[in-house]
């Protein structure tokens, strides 16, 4: 019988492409043709409907019931003449994945089938979603919860071969009222956010009502031919390879990144991209990374609810297409020991609805003081919650790349370039002058900052949070997360920031100081707090790490651990005083994180004990069996003791992994059964992560050893060489 491996193989091999057409060549004719958009909603809706449609999303006001009948009406006829039957609210719980349940637009009524969609049905629905992570907050005896529409994301149509379907964009609350998924913390957020900043902005620009965050996300991931996949276990139930020795070659001629991309992965990502610019989004950039088999794609970054909610749905796209196209798309942070991990770099700032960026070095001294207001509470908010913003990237699957020395590191840090990192030093060491002078480009002994910033800031890879020109980067978010816990928080604690920014200003006003002075004292006062989080060097070095450790920053590795800081003191008062978590929500995400975690461990402790005992040792003793029968013809032959010696030191050899895989196995699994009657979540996690975890890399190095020596046609599950090199 022929192994799975071979004819997966053989597949892999003879892949041919399905023909990918766009609708039209230029893409403009047919971006966002599948979502309900502002220019829809106009042409579909009465002006007044429209009106207050617009100024619910711009504001967050209520609609009434009559509107959301006429919305719903409007989606419909809409919907119903590009082909959709179905409608679902569409949702984040906190799975990591998004949520559906479809309903029919038709209803059998007296006078024959017709086909309703009732505003209230667009505006709230009760999945029952009892089988949802809600950390204890739900009991089953009051397991519905219910989705409530955000108008802020446009209404959109998934398309299917078997049919289409009206996406409504939902938060996901119990009945009791708190969050169950990762959007309604966000929006809390947001809304903190955009008020506290438009407070800080009226010191410069009165004109100013209105600051979003605005988000760009960079994926990455890799493509694996679908039939290798599913003749990996590994892969196809924890979405990394727990076993596989590294490919002889492997990233180390650095020829993948920015190179030619594949013609086959060419056509896929022409597919993907098309079916998400349908669905309004707005990819602008495509190229190769780093390792083998690995790819990035990036948006134009919009408001940051709509870019979040753009990526999860572009992962959920690039799932589907892929399977058009006879691949399989790992999101997973580390598929593959030995090469790159992926992430997902969050590219934030902040713009005014008069159009300015505020993360932008402006021209004039007054734009530069407003820069440096915003920059420098960045900075200091990021350096007071450092642990919470850890915390908030963190999962079993990250920890592989902060935890190891790859990506950014676990420690928190901000990178600012040179020019600015001179420039804040500058200001930390300058005596403020009193007396307004603008000449020389000098304005109260500011330094002036540069438009364009010389070095090119964007080239420190090794940090975690990196300023570049006109936005932060944060590179430490897993290329599977959703985005929005981390954004949640990092908007969260800024604008507590800028709180607390505008109540120290204010109390220097009050005393007499002029209001610039107030604002660089306090500016001052803040970059000297904050110095200890700013590191221009390798984040990955060893000095780093000493050089950290000295200064007192936190370098949680793994988990269980830096999960702590999600329930600590600071972060309760945090996010009780901006009402965007209460203790109980904090809690049971808590519990829920902790959960996942041990939970994934678990799978992957079980898959391994499976794979080496069905798989790979039956495959290693089919080869020693083979060796003892050589070695026992060579014997009979009447050959030499030294010739027998050969076939006799690999029979050792196996014996050896055998006996080590097999004694690991078992250990870890009277480890597990102890750990398993753990009460406390976190002692459970813990546990996992410590007593369970650490068999993997000694099973691991045995099975990989056996890899080597035993005869490949023999070995069942593809290896990495046939895995990381797409043909
Ligand atoms: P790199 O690979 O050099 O980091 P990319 O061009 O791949 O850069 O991605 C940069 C991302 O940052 C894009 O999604 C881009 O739209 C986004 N971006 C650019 N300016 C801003 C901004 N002001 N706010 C948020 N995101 C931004
Ligand atoms: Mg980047």
């Amino acid at each position: 019988m022929k192994s799975l491996r071979t004819i997966a193989l053989k597949e892999a091999q003879n892949r041919v492409s399905p023909e990918v057409t766009a609708p039209s060549t230029k893409i403009s004719d047919f971006f966002g043709s599948n979502v309900f958009d502002k220019k829809k909603m106009k042409d579909f809706l009465t002006k007044e409907v429209y009106e207050k449609l617009i100024s619910t999303i711009g504001q967050g006001e209520l609609l009434n019931q009559e509107d959301a009948n006429q919305i719903a009406s409007a989606m419909k006829t809409w919907a119903m003449a590009k082909g959709v039957t179905h409608y679902t609210h569409w949702f984040q719980p906190l799975t990591g994945s998004t949520a559906e349940k479809h309903d029919s637009f038709f209803e059998p009524s007296s006078e024959g089938a017709i086909e309703k969609f009732a505003g209230s049905a667009l505006v709230q629905q009760e999945p029952d979603a009892s089988s949802f992570p809600n950390g204890g907050i739900r009991n089953t005896f009051e397991a519905r919860g219910y989705t409530a529409w955000d108008p802020s994301s446009p209404a959109f149509i998934m398309e299917s071969k078997a049919g289409k379907t009206l996406c409504i964009p939902t938060v996901f609350v119990s009945y009791t009222g708190e969050a169950l998924d990762f959007k309604a913390p966000l929006l809390k957020a947001v809304a903190a956010l955009d008020k506290a900043a438009v407070d800080v902005c009226q010191y410069f620009d009165k004109g100013i009502t209105k600051v979003n965050a605005s988000l760009g996300i960079e994926q990455e991931y890799f493509l694996v031919d679908l039939s290798l996949f599913n003749a990996r276990p590994d892969l196809a139930l924890t979405g990394r390879t727990l076993f596989g020795h590294m490919s002889a070659k492997g990233q180390q001629l650095e020829d993948h990144y920015f190179g030619s991309i594949p013609e086959r992965v060419f056509a896929y990502m022409v597919d993907f991209e098309n079916e998400a610019l349908k669905l309004g989004i707005p990819l602008k950039t495509r190229h190769n990374e780093v390792a083998p088999s690995q790819f990035e794609c990036a948006p134009i970054y919009e408001e940051i609810n709509l870019a979040i909610d753009h990526n999860q749905l572009l992962m959920d796209v690039m799932e589907k297409v892929a399977r058009r196209h006879n691949f399989k798309v790992l999101l997973h942070e580390k598929p593959y020991a030995g090469v790159n991990g992926s992430g997902k770099h969050n590219n934030w700032s902040l713009i005014t609805d008069t159009g300015k960026n505020l993360l932008a070095p402006g021209k004039t001294p007054k734009n530069n003081l407003m820069f440096l207001t915003f920059f420098v509470n960045t900075i200091k908010a990021v350096c007071e919650h450092a642990d919470l913003l850890r915390a908030s990237i963190t999962s079993v699957s990250n920890d592989h790349r902060l935890g190891a020395n790859e990506a950014p590191p676990a420690i928190i840090s901000i990178f600012l370039g040179q020019q600015l990192d001179e420039i804040l030093d500058e200001i930390e060491h300058s005596r403020i002058s009193k007396k307004t002078k603008e000449e020389n480009g000098l304005w109260l002994g500011i330094p002036k900052v540069p438009q364009i910033l010389l070095d090119n800031t964007d080239r420190n890879r090794t940090s975690p949070f990196a300023f570049t020109g006109n936005k932060f980067e944060l590179r430490a978010v897993g290329s599977s997360a959703n985005s929005s816990a981390p954004m949640t928080v990092l908007n969260a604690i800024v604008a507590d920031q800028l709180v607390k920014f505008k109540v120290d200003v204010d109390k220097l006003i009050k005393k007499g100081d002029k209001k610039d002075v107030a604002l660089l004292t306090v500016i001052k006062k803040y970059i000297k707090e904050s110095k200890n989080i700013r590191f221009e060097g390798n984040g990955y070095s060893q000095e780093w790490a000493d050089e950290a450790a000295k200064r007192g920053l936190s370098n949680i590795k793994t988990t269980p651990k830096a999960l702590d800081a999600l329930v600590s003191e600071k972060t309760t008062e945090l996010f009780t005083k901006t009402n965007i978590f209460s203790q109980r929500e904090l809690h049971a995400r808590h519990e829920i994180l902790l959960e996942n975690f041990y939970k994934k461990l678990q799978i992957e402790a079980r898959v391994m004990g499976e794979v080496t005992h069905s798989q790979i040792l039956p495959a290693a003793i089919a080869y020693q069996n083979t060796l003892i029968e050589n070695a026992k013809g060579l014997k009979e032959l009447g050959l030499s003791k030294e010739a027998i010696a050969t076939p006799l030191a690999i029979i050792n050899q196996l014996s050896k992994h055998i006996g080590e895989i097999k004694t690991n196995i078992d250990a870890m699994l009277a480890q597990r059964k102890v750990i398993n009657n753990i009460e406390d979540t976190r002692d459970k996690a813990i546990g996992y992560d410590e007593k369970v975890k650490v068999y993997f890399d000694t099973i691991r190095y045995h099975t990989d050893k056996l890899e080597q020596i035993v005869d490949d046609s023999l070995w069942p599950l593809p290896k990495f060489r046939e895995l990381l090199f797409l043909k």
